[in-house]
């Protein structure tokens, strides 16, 4: 048996110089920022091939995958997305705001797949599209009207009353598309601020807690979904995430049913972060969709059977998902955050980590710092969210010495 089988393998190990892989599919991924970065983390251990189309030479997901050429261009560039094309068999992304039409283009063509699918992409690259969508599905949303010019931003003013939210549609992230509208006053500065994409307006959501879940799904339609977790932001950036969701049985299901139902209205293959609000009376609407990996969903690498970056590995070649469950009690994690002035100031938590049982550090491997730019983020587990707590302390302290 082994003179007949040996010079296959032989062969074999000839044509992947990496060796056997978990699948020969090679990978493109559009974006090479932290959430690049940690796919090609998962990727590396099944040895899939990755290629990374993004800007820097040394973007993040760049930096520790040298066993292929990346290319260097904009994830919106149709040219570059055809040469990252050219050279794999499945074209994903680590980031939404891409070029669309492209993606339709090289799907409909059929010799490279894409996921999750292009129209995925394009419904919710576009936040009103996207709210448009599900609403259509019978998924819960706050309400919210399209405003072309500042008369419709008025009339949005007298319809939800004040606050309310004016939304960039597109290229939004971090906050950063958001205006909140305290008044009628407001409008003009509003709309100067958001003056680069076209914006819609959406009622104020008084939520008492914020939630996220991660969904997976394979192009058959097959979801899984990871345990509810709650997101605290700080000036509309995430800054906690705590794991699980420390809510009532009953709004732990319902998100989960709502996040899944939500994803099973898309096609295409990969993973979903899906943000939610709790409102006082436990209704829950949902806010947004990521089509990717999600800043809330960084937990699941230490405290999960499977990571959100390998399940979407898995999903987009087509191979069985793995377990979603929790393997520790409890998780926190505190995202790093770039400070105006020096990058010593973001590592003082991370030297905190190096002391704390159950902290794992990742830093994304960014040359510059800017204020409120995402430098990293460290996972805590414990056997009890308690004990989580406690080790989170001297950490956040590190973050923000004036609060105690
Ligand atoms: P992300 O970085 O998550 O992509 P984003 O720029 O797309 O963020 P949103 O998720 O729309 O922005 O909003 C950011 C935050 O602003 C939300 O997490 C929530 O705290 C707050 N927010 C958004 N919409 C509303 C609303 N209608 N009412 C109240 N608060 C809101
Ligand atoms: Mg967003
Ligand atoms: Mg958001």
């Amino acid at each position: 048996f082994l003179p007949f089988i040996l010079p296959i393998l032989l062969q074999d190990q000839q044509n992947n110089p990496k060796g056997f892989r978990m699948n020969n599919q090679k990978v493109g991924i559009l974006g090479g920022g932290q959430l690049g970065r940690m796919m090609v983390e998962a990727a590396s251990r099944l040895n899939l091939e990755v290629i990374i189309l993004d800007a820097p030479e040394n973007a993040p997901a760049k930096q520790i995958e040298a066993t292929q050429s990346h290319i260097s261009g904009a994830f919106n560039d149709a040219a570059k997305i055809r040469e990252l094309a050219g050279k794999v068999d499945v074209l994903t992304v680590e980031i939404e705001h891409v070029d669309a039409q492209v993606l339709a283009d090289i799907e409909n063509e059929g010799k490279v797949k894409v996921h999750p699918s292009a129209s995925t992409v394009k419904v919710i690259q576009d936040k009103f599209v996207q709210k448009n969508h599900l609403r259509a599905n019978g998924i819960p949303v706050a309400a919210y009207v399209e405003t072309p010019n500042s008369n419709a931003v008025l009339e949005a003013g007298k319809q939800f009353g004040y606050p309310f939210m004016l939304k960039s549609k597109t290229l939004a992230y971090d906050g950063r598309g958001n205006y909140v509208v305290k008044s009628e006053a407001d409008i003009k500065c509003a709309m100067e601020t958001l003056s680069k994409t076209p914006l819609y307006a959406e009622k104020w959501a008084p939520f008492t807690k914020e939630l996220a879940v991660m969904v997976v799904r394979r192009a058959n339609g097959e979801v899984r979904s990871y345990p509810v977790v709650e997101t605290i932001h700080k000036n509309s950036v995430c800054h906690l995430v705590i794991a699980p969701a420390q809510v009532s049985g009953e709004v732990l299901k319902k998100a989960q049913v709502i996040a899944e139902n939500a994803i099973k209205t898309f096609t295409g293959a990969g993973i979903f972060g899906v943000e939610m609000f709790v409102m006082k009376d436990g209704e829950i609407l949902l806010n947004e969709i990521a089509p990717r990996p999600h800043n809330s969903g960084h937990y699941t690498i230490e405290a999960c059977d499977t990571s959100q970056y390998e399940n979407h590995m898995r999903a987009i070649l087509d191979m069985p998902l793995g377990s979603t469950a929790m393997k520790v009690p409890a998780s926190i994690m505190v995202n790093i955050l770039g400070t105006s002035d020096s990058m010593e100031l973001c590592y003082r938590p991370c030297k905190e980590a190096l002391l704390t049982d159950g902290a794992t550090i990742h830093l994304y491997g960014k040359k510059e710092c800017r204020a409120g730019r995402k430098m990293g983020h460290i996972t805590i587990v414990g056997e009890s969210m308690m004990q989580v707590q406690k080790r989170l302390k001297p950490i956040l302290h590190a973050i923000e010495p004036e609060i105690e």
